[in-house]
């Protein structure tokens, strides 16, 4: 059985509905049919779901998206996250996911991973496939080396890892690893994944 075959069953038996969906299109269409105009949607900060161009698709169709990365103020930002704790669908991707069905994610403010946890009723995870790892260890490894250096760059921070290309468990004001979330064996029906069989996301 091929890497994305293994995860989707074994997300499954971790009570995560996955879809398989072939690329970012296809990610998109599937993403949408699960979701309603009448829904309240928020997302966390993703590249993935830019690239499968789903935010853009929410802000053009005029769904009901609280979207904190529009031209607003600090403090309509700050109420606007508040709000997606509590919303319809909250959308999401994940720093990797590893080949017995775990999430593992690193979060800065926690604002995604909250969201992830409790709040919203639904949550829809969309991943590609160079977000499977093999276990927990090589998730930290990949968040070490590949996700934290690559996002501290985008994202203009001032970290070691943003220099040397690794983590340090620094102590920088500007460090984005505050909160480490295992997502494992679910209650049904909440959360689902739409595995792309491409890269996104870094
Ligand atoms: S803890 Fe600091 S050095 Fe390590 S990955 Fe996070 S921001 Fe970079």
């Amino acid at each position: 059985m091929d890497k994305i075959n293994q995860v989707k069953e074994a997300l499954e038996k971790n009570n995560m509905k996955t879809y398989l969906a072939k690329d970012k299109t296809k990610a998109c269409e599937i993403v949408f049919n699960m979701i309603d105009k009448t829904d309240s949607i928020g997302t966390g900060g993703s590249i993935t779901l830019d690239e499968c161009g789903i935010r853009q698709k929410l802000r053009d169709e005029k769904y009901n998206f609280l979207d904190w990365s529009q031209e607003i103020t600090p403090e309509e930002k700050d109420k606007i996250l508040h709000e997606i704790l509590s919303c319809d669908v909250f959308l999401t991707s994940s720093n990797s996911i590893t080949l017995d069905g775990r999430l593992f994610n690193v979060d800065e403010r926690g604002n995604r991973m909250a969201a992830v946890i409790y709040g919203p009723k639904k949550v829809i995870v969309v991943a590609g496939k160079n977000k499977i790892v093999k276990d927990l260890l090589e998730a930290r490894e990949r968040m070490d080396t590949i996700s934290a250096p690559l996002n501290v760059k985008r994202l203009n921070k001032n970290t070691p890892c943003a220099t040397i290309g690794h983590c340090v468990d620094c102590e920088s004001p500007d460090r984005i690893c505050r909160h480490t979330v295992i997502t494992e064996r679910q209650a049904p029906g909440r959360i689902s994944v739409v595995l792309v069989d491409e890269e996104l996301g870094i």
